[in-house]
């Protein structure tokens, strides 16, 4: 990751003489010591404070070009009355989190995090399980309502899109939250006293990264020899499965058989970089932290993003529709079609695991159209596309 660059773009600066002049640092084009600090602030989205005595906290948000109530929301134990003199706070600085425009890695996820906890503190995260690549994989806590909603992205690596949308779409849910202000109409507080949401924003970090060309040398070494089993797959813009060479999506116990065998009759009988079920259900650490996740948190509602060709799929395996009037609402909002998906793909998903066992309404939204990957440029598009099915997956799922 080139961090220095990737913080110099959220800071709206081509060159670090540009980024020193805009924030009176001494002008030695270089990334010193104090420049690196200004710089790291500006990766994360806020700074530290320490109150001086007789300093209210209406003067820092104002040095800041911040608000009162966007410092409380990013600090906790903060006392009744505000802090007080040499305490040390987080302040917001005038930037995205997220980024629209920069490439997205599995790195940055940590940074995301403590960039959006410092916006809303009342967002929580936790690991469910590292990869065989040594990488996390997270679920983002957000509500206090009886509504239980889990949305996951990034199962397949060519659909990083996905993962970075959804961060996006957090940071706009954080920061109407924080302002009391409203989510494509819905009052984003009556959204979080209303639902409990959960975020797996990347469910396969191994193969994103591969996708992503964050992968380590002997990382993409492996995976250039498993590619080798399907030729006809370009490397690595095709790659759909994780590190080991298994689709996620086809490993969960849902007629998994099944996936197997239509597989096997299309060639696919071996790890590769796409369409290989495993060896067995749940046998990748990927697909077993997902589905013990979901087994714990038990969603009312299950929405799986993946990319592309704006569909959403509703029916389960016996072509019923749990909630068919959402799935209307979101399709009419998002201009997707809302369609059933192929017989022969309806086998393995964590969706098609997730409806046979609760019988409780499971979407897989397929965003955007185009190629995989679908390119950084479609973002602001897809964003436009997908928020309202956030929003209303919070108002009436
Ligand atoms: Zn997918």
């Amino acid at each position: 990751m080139r961090w220095t660059e990737f913080a110099l773009k959220k800071a709206g600066a081509s060159t670090i003489l540009e980024f020193q002049r805009a924030q009176g640092l001494p002008e030695t084009g270089e990334a010193d010591l104090i420049t690196s600090r200004r710089l790291f602030d500006y990766l994360v989205g806020y700074q530290y404070h320490r109150m001086e005595p007789r300093e209210t906290l209406y003067q820092v948000a104002q040095r800041y070009e911040t608000t009162i109530q966007a410092i409380w929301a990013g600090n906790g134990g903060l006392p009744p009355g505000g802090p007080v003199p040499g305490q040390v706070i987080r302040v917001p600085l005038p930037c995205p989190v997220v980024p629209w425009d920069a490439p997205f890695e599995s790195a940055l996820e940590p940074v995301f995090l403590d960039g959006l906890h410092a916006r809303c503190r009342w967002l929580s995260a936790e690991e469910l399980a590292h990869t065989p690549g040594g990488r996390p994989i997270r679920a983002l806590r957000l509500g206090t309502g009886p509504k239980r909603i889990l949305m996951t992205a990034g199962h397949h690596g060519n659909e990083w899109i996905t993962s970075l949308l959804l961060w996006l779409l957090l940071e706009a849910y954080v920061t109407a939250i924080r302002d009391e202000a409203g989510l494509f109409g819905f009052a984003a507080r009556g959204l979080f006293r209303r639902t409990t949401l959960c975020v797996v924003p990347l469910a396969n970090p191994d193969g994103v990264d591969l996708v992503c060309g964050a992968a380590t040398a002997a990382q993409f070494e492996a995976a250039r020899v498993l590619a080798a089993t399907q030729p006809q797959v370009p490397f690595p813009s095709g790659w759909k499965a994780n590190g080991a060479g298994v689709d996620l999506n086809l490993n969960y116990p849902a007629r998994w058989e099944e996936a197997v065998r239509i597989k096997a009759a299309a060639g696919v009988t071996a790890p590769g970089p796409r369409d290989y079920p495993g060896a067995a259900p749940l046998d990748q650490p990927e697909s077993r932290a997902l589905y013990d996740f979901t087994r714990r948190f038990s969603p009312h509602i299950l929405a799986a993003f993946h990319a592309q060709g704006g569909e959403i799929y509703a029916a389960d395996a016996q072509g019923r529709l749990p909630d068919e009037t959402l799935a209307r609402r979101m399709a009419a909002a998002s201009g997707y079609r809302l369609c059933e998906p192929a017989p022969e793909s309806a086998n393995g998903g964590l969706r098609d695991w997730f409806m046979e066992e609760y019988h409780r309404p499971g979407y897989t939204i397929e965003i955007g159209r185009g190629e995989n990957p679908l390119p950084l440029s479609d973002v602001p598009k897809l964003y436009e596309e997908i928020l309202p099915i956030f929003a209303l997956l919070l108002a009436f799922g």
